[in-house]
């Protein structure tokens, strides 16, 4: 039965450094009514990712800011219960950004129909979907690592993180993490097979610990936190080491710039990439059918962070930007048809 009423989450105003669950509001709204060749979704799924900091912010980016008042965006997976387009059935899942609300209406033109007999349909907002493919091309594309070669990744057990060094594994190389805590270490090695990670918060010469980890230095940083866990890589780096720009979430509830020790990328020819997935979209399909038959296999293993009810995402989204989620953060809004 679909409701008459649903709740959203808009932005109430803008954070000046440090984001709170104030500057969200909760609100309930009518459940709109789908028009000629529009679906009706419910969302299931609903992710949580870094990024969502930048909309907050009015300031020029490469994605326009959320307005204050308008619903935050971001990525969903969710089931079709209305369509009056011929190309969606009702019962069918879909991934689309519809954002933080229970019910929406689409199809916007990226909306992708997912295959729940696959894997489980969260999948699509995490290891299948954009966290796994910027892994996946961050990695690959972009840090072009070589077999023999060390791959260092921070946020190692985060959404982007985790499935980086198992795809550096992949690739023959020798896979360092960098995490908070030793309980998020354990599962970096242990389960998910790096060679070894690093406890940012334990250490208190963290370049000392990057080099103890990687005796033969570091030809490729993954880079997903910037400030200073940043810089005690790059003292470590090869010549001609490639250092991959994901994210910088240690700067993203600062106004002021964190250091970058780039002197020695001078003498030691580094190269340094920044790039945003959407830059592959185009590659996304095989990769993803790649990514897919790695899952299966067990080759490449995935951990989710669930929280339950949209009242709680602004709490678990400033928790996000603190490192208390411990892999891939969504919020589960209804029943999942997938795991029926
Ligand atoms: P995660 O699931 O890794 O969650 C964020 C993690 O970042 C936290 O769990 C925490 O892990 C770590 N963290 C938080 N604050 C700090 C800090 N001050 N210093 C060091 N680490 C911190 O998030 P994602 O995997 O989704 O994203 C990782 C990065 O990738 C982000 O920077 C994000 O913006 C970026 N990204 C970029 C994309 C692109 O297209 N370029 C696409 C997707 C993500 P811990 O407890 O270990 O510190």
């Amino acid at each position: 039965m679909i409701p008459k009423t649903h709740r959203r989450v808009v932005l109430a105003r803008r954070p000046p450094a440090e984001v709170a669950e104030g500057d969200f509001r909760v609100e309930e709204v009518p459940v709109p009514e789908p028009g000629p060749r529009e679906v009706l979704v419910r969302v299931v799924y609903m992710s949580l990712d870094p990024y969502m900091r930048g909309r907050m912010r009015d300031a020029a980016s490469y994605a326009a800011p959320v307005g204050i008042g308008e619903v935050m965006t971001g990525g969903t997976v969710g089931e079709v219960v209305k369509s009056n387009h011929p190309g969606f059935k009702v019962g069918g899942i879909v991934e689309d950004r519809l954002g933080w609300q229970e019910y929406a209406i689409g199809p916007r033109p990226a909306m992708r129909k997912v295959d729940a007999s696959l894997a489980p349909i969260s999948t699509a907002n995490g290891v299948l979907g954009m966290p796994g493919m910027t892994a996946y091309f961050g990695l690959f594309d972009v840090g072009q690592p070589k077999a023999g070669e060390t791959v260092v990744v921070s946020a190692a057990s985060g959404a982007v993180g985790q499935i980086v060094g198992q795809l550096a594994k992949i690739a023959g190389c020798r896979a360092v993490g960098i995490a908070g805590g030793s309980k998020k270490c354990a599962f970096v090695k242990d389960t998910l097979g790096f060679d070894a990670c690093i406890d940012y918060k334990a250490e208190k010469d963290l370049a000392a610990a990057v080099k103890a980890a990687c005796p033969n230095g570091v030809d490729v940083y993954f880079d997903n936190v910037g400030g200073v866990v940043s810089d005690a890589v790059f003292l470590n780096l090869n010549s001609w080491a490639r250092v991959a720009l994901c994210g910088s979430i240690s700067q993203y509830n600062t106004t002021e710039p964190g250091p970058r020790l780039l002197g020695a990328f001078v003498g030691k020819r580094v190269t340094m990439r920044g790039f945003i997935v959407w830059d592959f979209n185009g590659k996304y399909e095989p990769a993803r059918r790649q990514m897919g038959e790695w899952v299966r296999s067990g080759r490449v293993k995935y951990k989710e962070d669930i929280v339950e009810g949209i009242e709680n995402a602004p709490r678990a989204f400033v928790g996000l930007l603190r490192g208390d989620n411990f892999g891939k953060l969504q919020v589960k809004l209804g029943p999942d048809p997938g795991a029926r």
